[in-house]
């Protein structure tokens, strides 16, 4: 029997349950400011019976035996039930998260795509034949790790689900999904559809709880043959090196400080909205926002009003007000973005331009009005930092050769794009940029599941999205046959 609640427990083998230990976890709402349900708290015990369930998921459960085409059919309906459930999952997620219904509305799209293109691609994922020795045949094949485990964030909970567990079950692997304390209710739903569309038991299975209980219980566990995981650089340290003492892979994603190189030719009537909205899309909290303005001197002055005049125009809202953007997760969140605030005022960083808070939201809500800063020194922290909320630093380069070293001037290297009408100079600059997905003339934070998407330097590494995401959720094997 299936529950439609979503906070119900933990799912394993297409069952709830509650915790082995019994405890709960209580989630806040951000909009609101206060607690509305709770979560299981999953721990070693409950990690256990969910690895041990996708371990006879993917070797001789049901769901070993079927087809690439048939594991892809599965997907497919499940994009189309998430699909027939966006209003629901929308709803759900919103109030979770906090974010604009439009948005969350999105997010479902996407979640549900994911499962499509995945499904679509699931019997199209071919070896290569390797001319070897006379007498020999060599071919490869791609096939599952086994057992994979996704420790997932708080910002995009159904996007992030479908981003990492489509990829995986696509292959063949047995998941098991470690989602966020904070946020984790429509990844438990999906897997409850999943199950409703025919996913064999013990193929997808959610343990939610705390990081450092149920995440660093699955990330060591000697159960498991791969780890996908996207959040903090502080935890992707403690997963890889989980991952390292168990000898598995890992893909980390671990965010960004990614720039926008607006150069003084560069369209800015196209450029400037994108700009403005992928800085405050999700509040600020995505891991790929454009959340450093690097700018031709010449046209400082001219960008920078612009700028300023877009965001006087964005305000925090509640989901329901649906706003261009929506509070920060929670309460820690917002202080460690306030920190931000207080250290560039103490440094004399002058604001640009400010959002406004929407009247009418709760007091105790996370809300946080969303700030352009500049000019940024080039050291400071604002500079650098990830800061995950709705804040832009703008900051000035001389010519082509300081645009590419600011660009590259941080530790991450996860997305860029380069602005300007000279296609020449456009690409050439583009091509000396670090980072894992480069635009021109566009930005695009989320979304594009056919692009493969990851980190660089300490963004992290590994490939999610596209096909590259099938090639990292699966080994390759090599057959050499004697045939003389
Ligand atoms: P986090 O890294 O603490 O959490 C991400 C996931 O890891 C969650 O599921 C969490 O429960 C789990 N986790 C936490 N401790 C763990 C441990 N010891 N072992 C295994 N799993 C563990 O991130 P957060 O607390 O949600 O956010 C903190 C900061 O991380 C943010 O301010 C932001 O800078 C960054 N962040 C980045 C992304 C991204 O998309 N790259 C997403 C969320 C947060």
């Amino acid at each position: 029997m299936h529950t439609t609640s979503p906070a119900k427990g933990i799912f394993v083998n297409n069952r709830w349950s509650p915790a082995a230990s019994g405890r709960t976890i209580p989630v806040i709402a951000p909009a609101e400011g206060k607690v509305f349900t709770a979560i299981a708290a999953g721990g070693p015990a409950d990690v256990d019976l969910a690895v041990a369930a996708a371990r006879v998921a993917v070797e001789e459960g049901a769901w070993s035996r079927l087809s690439a085409t048939e594991r892809g059919r599965l997907l497919t309906r499940l994009g189309q039930s998430i699909a027939d459930h966006a209003e629901e999952l929308a709803k759900t997620e919103a109030r979770d998260t906090g974010k604009p219904m439009k948005q969350a509305r999105n997010d479902m799209i996407a979640a549900a795509r994911y499962f499509e293109y995945f499904g679509g691609a699931a019997d199209k994922v071919h070896g290569e034949t390797i001319p070897f020795l006379n007498g020999y045949f060599a071919v490869t094949e791609r096939v599952p790790h086994g057992v994979t485990a996704h420790v997932i964030p708080w910002n995009y909970p159904a996007q992030m689900f479908a981003r990492t567990v489509a990829p995986s079950v696509a292959m063949g692997n047995a998941a098991v999904v470690k989602p966020a304390e904070d946020a984790c209710l429509t990844p438990l739903r999906m897997a409850e559809l999943a199950a409703e569309v025919g996913f064999p038991e013990g193929a997808i299975n959610v343990v939610p709880g705390l990081g450092e209980e149920a995440g660093a219980a699955l990330s060591a566990h000697p159960g498991i043959d791969f780890i996908s995981f996207t959040g903090s650089p502080e935890v992707g340290t403690l997963i890889q090196s989980a991952a390292a003492r168990n000898h598995i892979g890992c893909t980390l994603e671990l965010g960004g400080k990614s720039p926008h190189v607006v150069f003084a030719d560069a369209d800015l009537e196209t450029a400037i909205p994108v700009i403005a909205n992928t800085m405050v899309q999700n509040a600020g909290q995505t891991c790929s926002a454009g959340s450093r303005v690097i700018i031709e001197k010449r046209a400082f002055d001219k960008v920078v009003v612009a700028l300023a005049e877009r965001f006087a125009q964005l305000t925090a809202g509640t989901p329901e007000m649906d706003r261009e953007l929506g509070p920060v997760i929670n309460a820690v969140q917002k202080r460690r973005i306030e920190s931000f605030f207080e250290r560039a005022e103490r440094d004399r960083i002058p604001v640009l331009g400010e959002g406004r808070i929407a009247a009418g939201v709760p007091a105790e809500a996370f809300f946080v009005a969303p700030r352009v800063y500049g000019p940024v020194p080039r050291g400071h922290e604002l500079a650098c930092k990830e800061v995950f909320g709705p804040v832009l630093s703008v900051l000035v380069f001389e010519d082509e050769a300081d645009a590419v070293a600011l660009a590259n001037g941080t530790d991450y290297g996860l997305m860029a794009a380069v602005w300007s009408q000279d296609g020449s100079r456009a690409l050439r600059v583009a091509r000396r940029i670090k980072a894992g997905q480069v635009y021109v003339n566009a930005f695009g934070a989320g979304g594009g599941i056919e692009l493969p998407f990851g980190g660089m330097k300490k963004s992290g590494h590994g490939r999610e999205k596209g096909f590259a995401a099938l090639h990292d959720m699966s080994a390759l094997r090599t057959m050499i046959i004697k045939h003389d």
